[in-house]
């Protein structure tokens, strides 16, 4: 059956005919037959080079050879076991080792319990209930922390089902702005419990923190006994092996992660300092459990993915990164587009817009419009991008030089074509 045929069928059984609304593009995306290193194809028989990845996890690329080798060993030896594994406290070893701020590992099935967790525990050490999360990040699909900025600080759900009075906890500040979190812990420090922060936000394109704002994040909350959690869900493992805290020098309180740690499985990971990782139960009182926590098939992906992760394999990734921001920024000066090539590491993404991309406002500036010409263009050029202005695109240690320039070659086309 072809895409088209499939999604029809979808439809009917899938709301929306996906298992998660940003996969649906008009008229309908394509469905998947297989991934092989940079390469996913479609049961329409078309290969095209992933930038998506599946949103980050495939750092090493679709089917790496050795992390399929140890997923197909333990499988043999069971799925699920309903008691601890080895794997478990050898994964937990790892993650200490690179993430600066991770003494204590609880395992999770999603980046969004991970978050979930993060805010319960927060709360539990503190004594507080407020929060307060940045314009635009996203931090999983809990209630919690799905809301839209209202005026001022005040949050509203961004989802029916959601009640009010569950994310009148939820505060929200512009990102990159000191002088907004100044203002908002003079009026609110004492009862907030934490900042919750994508040190580089990837859910609204991808925008770094300004020079010192993670540093000032850091300060500000020590001074106001709020904690501070790096959301490095996409970061993690991802822009350096200690993530978004190793590349930029700040270590926060708690770290959630998610996507790299499991190898390309289902993965949550909270983790953080001693003294507060210890009040998860049943070393203390605050509620956390699942029945596939600390899944022996995703924690031996995460495994094996972490030991390939060597220096080697991020100098490369970050050359290639380099390389296409690059080419894109110069294309883009040929055609003579303002258009904004933001990124870092292995991850980019074009803004189209003219103004300075630094927060959730200004990435709204850009043509949305345009970005989903860009996007169908590059997908009939065979280049697979996320198919949203406000997502991250991911390159994997499988691209080699030929397919980034025939993604340059493919992206010059497509520029040339929706702006005609
Ligand atoms: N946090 C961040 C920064 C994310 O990007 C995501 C997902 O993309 C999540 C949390 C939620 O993770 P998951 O989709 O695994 O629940």
């Amino acid at each position: 059956m072809n895409s088209e045929e499939l999604f029809r069928m979808a439809q009917d059984v899938l709301p929306g005919g996906v298992s998660s609304p940003v996969r649906r593009f008009e008229p309908y995306p394509f469905f998947a037959a297989g991934g092989r290193g940079c390469v996913l194809e479609s049961v329409d028989g078309v290969e095209y080079i992933d930038y998506c990845l599946a949103y980050g996890p495939l750092i090493l690329g679709h089917a790496h050879p050795e992390v399929v080798e140890a997923v197909t060993r333990q499988i043999r030896r069971g799925t699920a076991y309903g008691v601890p594994s080895e794997g478990e406290v050898e994964l937990a070893g790892m993650i200490i080792d690179r993430v600066p701020c991770a003494e204590m590992v609880r395992f999770m099935n999603s980046g969004t319990e991970a978050t979930m967790a993060a805010v319960r525990l927060a709360r539990a050490f503190t004594g507080r209930d407020k929060i307060v999360k940045f314009e635009g990040s996203y931090h999983g699909a809990h209630d919690y922390v799905l809301v839209k900025p209202g005026s001022g600080a005040a949050a509203a759900p961004d989802s029916p089902g959601i009640p009010g009075a569950t994310v009148s906890n939820t505060l929200t500040a512009p990102f990159n702005d000191e002088e907004a979190m100044v203002e908002l812990m003079e009026e609110m420090g004492p009862e907030i419990a934490c900042i919750m922060v994508e040190p580089v936000m990837g859910n609204v394109g991808c925008i770094e923190p300004m020079n010192g704002y993670l540093q000032f994040l850091r300060d500000i909350t020590m001074e106001n006994d709020i904690l501070l959690i790096f959301d490095e869900v996409i970061t993690g493992f991802r822009v350096a092996a200690g993530g978004a805290q190793e590349y930029y020098g700040v270590e926060p309180d708690l770290v959630t992660l998610g996507k790299i740690a499991g190898g390309g499985f289902p993965m949550g990971v909270l983790a953080g300092k001693r003294e507060i990782m210890e009040n998860i139960a049943p070393a203390g009182p605050v509620y956390q459990a699942g029945t596939f926590n600390g899944n022996p098939v995703s924690v031996a992906a995460g495994i094996r993915t972490l030991q390939l992760l060597d220096e080697d394999l991020y100098h490369g990734l970050e050359r290639m990164g380099s390389y296409m921001r690059g080419g894109l920024r110069d294309i883009l000066s040929d055609l003579d587009l303002n258009y904004q090539v933001a990124g870092l590491a292995s991850m980019f993404q074009v803004y189209f817009t003219g103004e300075e991309v630094t927060d959730y406002r200004t990435a709204r500036t850009s043509d949305t419009e345009l970005f989903m010409r860009y996007f169908h263009s590059l997908l009939d050029g065979g280049v697979f991008i996320p198919p949203s202005q406000f997502e991250c695109c991911f390159i994997s240690a499988a691209h080699e030089m030929e397919h980034a320039d025939r993604t340059l070659e493919a992206v010059e086309a497509a520029l040339r074509e929706c702006q005609g």
